[in-house]
């Protein structure tokens, strides 16, 4: 499916230029995408002001030893722990393709710094405060400061109200923190508040009764407290991969369950004698039994759940125009701008399943393009005759709904439709050859992919790239 195909109409209309119109826009979140929304808006000529409520600028890659209290992340009301790193997480993609298009990762000169090509998660973070010191954009953020209200202003769609509070100490008493509340009225709004952070859990017949622990892996930093346990994990994407691995160190068993491999499947992992790939968990029972739908039988200790996260705007009240249902938001146009709204509110960072530092780039280029009147949007009836096709497509590709946001396959073209929209170049021929290659080696060899690799001449045509951007 071309997830994203842009209309005839659309690919043929080139940005306008100019007029440009400053306005005043609110960016939530200062991790990836918010720092480079500040700065394709400031670039553009706005006005901008980022709230974050972490006391730095990173976002996901603040690394948090701490845990949630609820290590399924089930109550709304529990204190939130926003990153979901494990201590030893290193990137899954090489730093040549994970960096902003013009702001490479490139490795540092520098003893202090990590320089392998998928270095741990300490330099990613020191890579993105890089990126905000040199382009001023800690000045414009407001720390500590949670955005807990969105909304139009009644009868001027145009404005929006943004409310605020600031953490003002750090009262540990049950009352939690001391705020200062704040109100104010913006132009636009621009959501990155990532999508990493409040689980999803697989619903498992029988598992009220099963006496065994449960977590999330947005709760696991490290295998402390697995020595000869027996665990299962749910899910075979990233970080169940990782997991897995790390928690075969220690554990005395370890079941990976996955929902895409056949009912039979059973499977020792190569390289290991304690861990195992089974089809999916049939159900759960109150001796600590699991069974599996290959008919297998493990009495195991722990289920760990590594099956994702949702979207989640806690904040966002728009009069039931955007709805998150079944993990998609909806209705957005190509992933961005929800229609009737637009471009008064959008959503970057949305789509999965893809090399994410660029796409964030090009997609706060064409949200600051919009905004100040360079680049146009379809009329409100071409935008919805695209959403609805799009959905219609899904829906006739069997892709059911909290697939929406997967792009995939995709990726790159939808990267090059938004460059096409912004006048810019798209995603470089070696980037998606790298990446293509990355993934097929991380399949391939999951235990030594970051260590071992054969497209030097990639890596070599990359940085020759770079040179017009450090030089
Ligand atoms: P985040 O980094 O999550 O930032 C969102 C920010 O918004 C946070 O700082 C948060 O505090 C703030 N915020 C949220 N709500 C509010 C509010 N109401 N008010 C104010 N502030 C708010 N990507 C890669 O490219 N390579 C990798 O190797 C890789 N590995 C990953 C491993 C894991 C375990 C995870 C979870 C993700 C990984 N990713 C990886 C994806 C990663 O999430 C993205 O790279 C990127 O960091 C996401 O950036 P973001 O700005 O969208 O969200």
């Amino acid at each position: 499916v071309t997830a994203t195909a842009p209309t005839k109409h659309l690919s043929m209309s080139p940005p306008l230029l100019p007029p440009t119109i400053s306005r005043h826009v609110a960016v939530i979140g200062a991790g990836a995408a918010g720092l480079v929304a500040a700065r394709e808006l400031r670039r553009e000529g706005h006005d901008v002001v980022v709230f974050e409520r972490d006391d730095q600028v990173g976002g996901t890659w603040v690394y948090n030893p701490r845990v949630e209290p609820d290590p399924l992340g089930l109550d709304p009301s529990r204190r939130i722990i926003h990153s979901s790193l494990y201590r030893s997480l290193r990137t899954n993609l090489p730093r040549e393709v994970m960096g902003f298009k013009d702001y490479p990762f490139i490795a540092k000169n520098d003893k202090k710094r990590d320089q392998r090509r998928f270095p741990g998660h300490r330099e990613v973070l020191l890579y993105l405060q890089d990126f905000a010191r040199e382009f001023g954009i800690d000045e414009i953020v407001r720390f500590d400061t949670e955005v807990v209200h969105v909304g139009p202003v009644k009868d001027n769609i145009g404005k929006w109200i943004v409310r605020s509070r600031r953490k003002i100490c750090d009262d540990v008493r049950e009352a939690g923190f001391g705020f200062d509340f704040e109100e104010e009225i913006y132009d636009a709004v621009v959501i990155c508040n990532g999508h990493y952070t409040e689980p999803r859990i697989a619903q498992i017949p029988g598992i009220s009764s099963w006496p065994g622990k449960q977590m999330h892996s947005h709760n696991y930093r490290t295998p402390e407290g697995l020595q000869d346990q027996v665990a299962i994990l749910i899910g075979s994407s990233a970080s169940s991969v990782d997991l897995s691995r790390e928690i075969a160190g220690v554990a005395k068993e370890v079941h990976v369950t996955s929902r895409s491999v056949a009912d039979e499947t059973f499977q020792e992992q190569p390289g290991f004698d304690n861990m195992w790939l089974h089809s999916m968990i049939e159900s759960a029972h109150d001796d600590g039994s699991v069974v599996f739908r290959n008919g297998r039988v493990v009495v195991a200790d722990i289920i760990i759940h590594c099956t994702g996260y949702k979207y989640h705007f806690p904040f966002l009240d728009t009069n039931g125009i955007v709805t998150v249902d079944e993990n998609r938001v909806a209705p957005l146009y190509k992933q961005v701008f929800p229609l009737v709204l637009a471009p008064w509110l959008s959503f970057v960072g949305l789509p999965w399943k893809v090399v994410p530092f660029p796409m964030f780039e090009l997609q706060t280029k064409w949200i600051a393009g919009v905004l100040s009147g360079h680049i146009a949007l379809p009329s409100p009836e071409e935008m919805m005759e695209d959403v609805k096709a799009f959905y219609l497509t899904l829906e006739a590709s069997n892709i059911p709904k909290h697939h929406t946001h997967n792009l995939g396959g995709s990726q790159f073209e939808y990267d090059n439709w938004l460059a096409s929209q912004c006048g810019c170049p798209g995603i470089e021929e070696w980037r998606k050859q790298m990446y293509h290659a990355a993934s097929k080696s991380k399949l391939l060899r999951p235990e030594t992919y970051r260590d071992e690799w054969d497209d030097d001449d990639l890596v070599l045509e990359a940085y020759a790239d770079f040179i017009k951007y450090t030089s």
